[in-house]
């Protein structure tokens, strides 16, 4: 197995990196946006990444070097190349002009730069427009919160007693949904609060009591105001889990459950998830009502990756390596995943003094710190972002290329989630894995 391109051929002092390139990019959504659509601070559930063991320490042998605690995983699986699934092999059987929606979410949508519905859009809207149940089996980049997003912001438009919960695993995914939302809702009139990690319970009670047709939230703490009188549930007649998988996962089956128990007897639910094991099945039985599913899991995001190992030897050939990639011209965007919040702190730090546009995103940093350091990212006013895997969860950027696993993911699962980082939106990534070799 060799590195990846042509970087390990250089020797001796290190180029410093060029300044970043600067892209102009429509990701970032921040700004304020459509009236009426009021927002809260967000809340916490403490991402637990810092608890993980170093990846491989200890002293040296021949071969692959140990992967530390968690799965052993052959670093063959680290390399593939990627096969790409081509736009152009899905035909959508509508444009968004034929759906029956309000024409300031179309005008919205066009004004955004959509034009075509991706193959999860194209299935979902029609039948979340009738009110069915839907199932969507799909990966995150496949577009599928406009999928929902269209269906629901148009029925709340049309139907002022309707309330839509939609509920994401992460802080960030719930934050990145708000955004979507903004874009397509904008001039809709419509409110959200949204109830999420990471700040005071204040700003969150207080859009609360203005009554919003839309709450975005955890499971953590929509819970935690259900539990506390503040959310009352039971008027909400429409429920968006998204990415169903990870929130099982996450172990969060318990405050969902909990949840679902609380809503309108009569309502519409849409359950998104990238697979569709027996759990989630059943989580899905119990409260879902006649659902349609549909399935766009062809593309699967990896199937959009060159994957490739980097083989160093010891720490101060890794950093340089590292470096050395970096540098390369066709590194645009990166994430570099590493394994504690600490070594991220040290990474980030090091990046930077050697003239890297860096910063660091963890579980330990206040939401507000973590929203800083992904704007930048998205705005490419950095290029490199590095992250632990629970903090780098639901991330959608759309341009990034490189993901670097500077420390061997704990599981495949793992790997399989940060990789889908890059080569989104029909791009092609790279997904490069350093792994320690003996002299
Ligand atoms: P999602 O899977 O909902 O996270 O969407 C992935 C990315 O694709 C987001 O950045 C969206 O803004 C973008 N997107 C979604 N639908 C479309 C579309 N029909 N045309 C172009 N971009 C889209």
């Amino acid at each position: 197995m060799s590195g990846y391109g042509n970087y390990n051929k250089q020797t001796g002092g290190r180029r410093r990196p060029n300044q970043v390139k600067s892209k102009s990019n429509s990701d970032n959504s921040s700004g304020g946006m459509y009236s009426g659509y009021g927002r809260s601070a967000r809340s916490n559930y403490s991402s637990n990444s810092g608890s993980r063991s170093r990846g491989y320490s200890g002293g040296r042998s021949r071969g692959p070097k140990k992967q530390g605690r968690g799965q052993y995983i052959d670093p063959a699986k680290f390399v593939r190349e990627a096969t790409p699934v081509k736009q152009e092999d899905y035909t959508p059987a509508h444009t968004f002009n034929d759906f029956k929606v309000a024409d300031v979410l179309k005008l919205n949508l066009a004004s955004n730069g959509y034009e075509i519905p991706s193959p999860v859009q194209d299935q979902t809207i029609p039948l979340g427009l009738e009110g069915k149940d839907i199932i969507g089996i799909a990966n995150t980049g496949t577009g599928k919160t406009v999928a929902f997003g269209l269906p629901v912001l148009n029925k709340l438009m049309t139907d002022r007693s309707a309330k839509a919960l939609i509920i994401a695993p992460t802080r960030e995914l719930a934050q990145q949904i708000d955004d979507e939302f903004r874009k397509v809702a904008k001039g809709s009139g419509l409110a959200a609060a949204i109830l999420i990690g990471g700040t005071p319970m204040g700003p969150q009670l207080r859009s609360l009591r203005g009554n919003p047709q839309i709450v975005i939230g955890t499971p953590g703490r929509v819970k935690d105001h259900i539990t506390r009188g503040s959310f009352r549930a039971k008027n909400f007649n429409i429920i968006v889990l998204d990415e169903v998988d990870r929130m099982l996962d996450m172990g969060f089956v318990d405050d969902v459950t909990a949840i679902l128990g609380e809503l309108a007897e009569e309502r519409q639910s849409f359950f998104f998830s990238a697979t569709m094991e027996p759990r989630i099945q059943s989580l899905i039985q119990t409260f879902a009502k006649d659902p349609v599913t549909v399935s766009v899991k062809t593309g699967d995001t990896s199937d959009n990756v060159h994957q490739n190992v980097v083989e160093y030897r010891g720490r101060t050939e890794k950093i340089d390596k590292l470096h050395d990639l970096l540098i390369q011209d066709s590194v645009e965007k990166t994430i570099i995943f590493h394994d504690t919040q600490r070594a991220v702190e040290e990474l980030a730090r090091e990046l930077h003094s050697r003239g890297f546009k860096s910063d660091a995103i963890h579980g330990a940093k206040t939401q507000v710190q973590r929203q800083r350091a992904l704007n930048k990212f998205k705005k490419s006013e950095i290029n490199i972002l590095v992250a632990t895997d629970v903090a780098a969860r639901g991330i959608d950027v759309k341009d990034i290329t490189h993901v670097v696993n500077y420390t061997v993911p704990q599981t495949y699962a793992d790997y399989t989630h940060r990789i889908g980082r890059a080569g989104r939106a029909g791009k092609t990534g790279y997904a490069l894995t350093f792994v320690e070799v003996g002299y």
